[in-house]
């Protein structure tokens, strides 16, 4: 077993180009391989035995936690009867053709079709195209801009890692490329002056957005994306008013609006979509991570009827349309989805990521808030995040060189627990499974408080 052990964190290290991981420390060896073996309920297992309560779901998205044996046998099922076929030309299976009835069925109101992909960041993709296929049926070719929001997370390909407001994404990749742009985040705890309140807040983002449309052009400007909550940009909750201040804006210049529902779509806030939690209206949605629980890799693209009835009349101009993928609504993961949409509502899963969610942050509230580094815990439904600062009075930020974050995640993970040091500040981020119960919030936060406490002790 060592010497299996031995030899895969060396074929790692010599052949495994790993994502989002610093390629010299570790193909050097300096910062450790942890090889995972198994998962069940909110744990997993690495191949040396160590158990940990995964409070981050994977990559928040192992909604229903690990070891379904539903999904597993769905997934079985299906690659015995039909592994594949594919969706071109008025194709389809009983699996991708059914999922597709069951995301419109929970969808907010008003959406009507499902395309389909395989990660949020090629949902994205079909997202632009189809904005832009949309304009120049209307005969508007020159509305193709798209405002997206500094902190925003939409993906890492070349026009989603665009869309994506974080430095890490753009600097060494020369991006963003050029029809997007990005405009103020609703980032209340690092709002420009601190005399606003969140009402004023609302309104600034709402003025930066109307101002950014107004320079460009309205003409020129196709659509606005942007995640309920934001993600892994810090997950920070809205001001109140937010969407529907954003929301007026777009409807004034017809301006369309995507939510990427990729971590809120199926449950993550306490209702089956952010949209529906916090009033937005839009006119794509993106989803992935929750539509399988992460059991199988499927993304959509949810179509509203409104922007359907441009497609569907511009077919009879443009001929089919020029965009899909080998294995859009792959029926193994279309079983996946079905199976695990079916588990989401035989668990009351919805249900509990609201009321455990709620339990979550104010325990978390309770045992760190007062800290002398801990600027603010925030968070919603199942989502929470911690912001260090090096002075809770001026919200100074730490010295990055100090990677207070990963300090305290390290730290986290000594006592069995992971969180997720977030990309763009110190911020600690969870995102449990939505099956998380009272006594297992109750171990994540005992195990934070005295991460935390260990960390700056140690400073
Ligand atoms: N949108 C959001 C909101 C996300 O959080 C992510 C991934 N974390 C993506 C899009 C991209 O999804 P993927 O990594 O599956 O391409």
């Amino acid at each position: 077993m060592l010497d299996k052990r031995n030899e895969l964190n060396a074929w790692d290290r010599d052949h495994f180009f790993h994502p989002s991981t610093h390629m010299g420390t570790h193909a050097r060896g300096e910062t450790p391989t942890r090889v995972i073996g198994g998962g069940e309920g909110v744990y997993i297992t690495d191949t040396n035995g160590k158990k940990s309560l995964d409070a981050f779901a994977g990559l928040y998205c192992v909604n229903v936690g690990y070891g379904r044996q539903k999904i597993a046998d769905a997934i079985a099922e299906q690659a015995k009867n039909l592994a594949y076929y594919h969706a071109y030309v008025g194709h389809g299976t009983e699996a991708s053709i059914t999922l597709s009835k069951m995301i419109i069925d929970r969808a907010p109101k008003g959406m009507s079709r499902v395309y389909f992909g395989l990660s949020g960041s090629d949902a994205n993709e079909t997202n632009i195209k189809l904005i832009w296929y949309y304009n120049n049926i209307l005969g508007r070719p020159e509305k193709k801009k798209i405002i997206s929001r500094w902190r925003g997370y939409h993906g890492s390909g070349v026009m989603t890692g665009s869309l994506t407001g974080l430095e890490l994404f753009h600097k060494a990749f020369d991006l963003p490329l050029e029809p997007i742009l990005h405009t103020e985040t609703p980032y209340f705890f690092r709002r420009p002056d601190r005399s606003m309140n969140g009402e004023q807040f609302a309104q600034y983002c709402a003025d930066k957005l109307e101002e950014m449309i107004l320079s460009e052009g309205p003409e020129t400007v196709a659509a606005f994306i942007g995640e309920p909550i934001l993600g892994t940009g810090g997950i920070v909750p809205p001001p109140k008013t937010y969407w529907q201040k954003i929301q007026a804006v777009l409807d004034k210049y017809d301006v369309l609006l995507v939510a990427d529902e990729v971590v809120t779509g199926f449950g993550r806030l306490g209702t089956m979509f952010g949209s529906d939690h916090y009033g937005m209206k839009p006119d794509l949605i993106t989803i992935a991570k929750g539509l399988t629980s992460a059991y199988a890799p499927l993304s959509g693209t949810i179509v509203s009827d409104k922007m359907w009835q441009v497609l569907v009349q511009g077919s009879d101009q443009l001929g089919a349309i020029g965009h899909g993928w080998t294995y859009s609504s792959h029926p193994i993961c279309a079983a996946a989805g079905i199976a695990n949409l079916e588990l989401i509502d035989e668990l009351g899963i919805v249900e509990n990521a609201g009321s455990t969610g709620a339990y979550f942050r104010s325990e978390l509230a309770k045992a760190v808030g007062d800290h002398k580094h801990v600027g603010e815990v925030r968070g919603d439904g199942l989502m929470a995040a911690i912001e260090f600062v090096e002075d809770r009075d001026d919200r100074k930020f730490f010295d990055p060189a100090k990677k207070i974050g990963p300090q305290i995640a390290a730290a986290l993970l000594e006592r069995g627990v992971i969180g997720r040091a977030m990309p763009q500040g110190d911020i600690l981020g969870f995102a449990p499974p939505l099956c998380l119960t009272r006594d297992e919030a109750d171990i994540v936060v005992k195990a934070t408080a005295e991460a935390i406490k260990s960390v700056f002790s140690n400073l």
